[in-house]
């Protein structure tokens, strides 16, 4: 049983720990990110509303993500634990988690942040080759990201639950890492 937040840059690999982990412990991976993409593509009123701010390497507003996180938690198949990647990514997504979480009687065991250097990043994103994988789309959500998703860092520092791993490692060894990490 594990409950999981993955906080890191785009382009940090926490996506790809995140599916890993997910299989190992048989607990949904739920990322904002894919529920976004699928809106977009399926062309719900969620997704014609994001898809711009996506695009752009903004962030999707506050209220549009709460609502969806709300909906995604209150399906029964995260009684086994959960990981969340790529929410919350503002202060205000991580205060409405800890009230989420209180009413739901659920808490987070471990935040996991991965620390990976700016240009290793870029380097990652461009060869991905996703639709907002772009350079300056991706310099904009490094900016994002450094503005209004890093001080979470902090904001989780302070409660002692924030464990980091190295992102630059290989993909074996970064698993590896998390492993152990939250079993301690
Ligand atoms: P990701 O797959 O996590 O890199 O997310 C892709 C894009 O979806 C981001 O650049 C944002 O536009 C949007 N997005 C995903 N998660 C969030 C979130 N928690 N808050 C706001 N926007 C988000």
């Amino acid at each position: 049983m594990a409950r999981l937040i993955f906080l890191g840059p785009p382009g940090a690999g926490k996506g790809t720990q995140a599916q890993t982990l997910s299989q190992a412990q048989q607990i949904p991976h739920i990322s904002t990110g894919d529920i976004l993409r699928n809106a977009v593509k399926q062309q719900t009123e969620l997704g014609r509303k994001a898809q711009a701010y996506m695009d752009k390497g903004e962030l999707v507003p506050d209220q549009l993500i709460i609502e969806m996180v709300r909906d995604r938690l209150s399906v029964d198949d995260i009684e086994p634990g959960w990981i969340l990647d790529g929410f919350p990514r503002t202060v205000a997504q991580a205060r409405f988690l800890d009230e989420l979480l209180e009413e739901i009687h659920q808490s987070y065991d471990w935040v996991v942040n991965f620390d990976v250097p700016d240009q290793m990043l870029v380097d990652r994103l461009l060869s991905r080759g996703r639709r907002d994988d772009t350079e300056d789309v991706i310099r904009h959500r490094l900016q994002v990201y450094r503005q209004q998703t890093a001080p979470l860092i902090d904001f989780y520092r302070d409660r002692n639950q924030l464990i980091s791993v190295d992102g630059a490692l290989p993909v074996g060894a970064v698993t590896a890492e998390l492993q152990e990490a939250i079993q301690s």
